[in-house]
């Protein structure tokens, strides 16, 4: 079933409330969906974890 080798990454996408801007990071432990995570870095808005997911990647 699992012949190939396979890496899984996750990541967060944040999304300012303010101006909608979103950003991708590399998951970090402690991260909870829809949580207040930091300040966003084009306006003064709070950014909120919109989603989690991950990305397979085959080696
Ligand atoms: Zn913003």
């Amino acid at each position: 079933m699992f012949s190939k080798e396979k890496t899984i990454f996750a990541y967060t996408v944040e999304k300012c409330n303010k101006c909608n801007l979103e950003r991708k990071r590399k998951f970090q432990v402690g991260d909870v969906l829809f949580t207040e995570t930091s300040k966003c870095n084009s306006c003064n808005g709070i950014t909120v974890i919109e989603k989690i997911f991950g990305e397979t990647i085959e080696k």
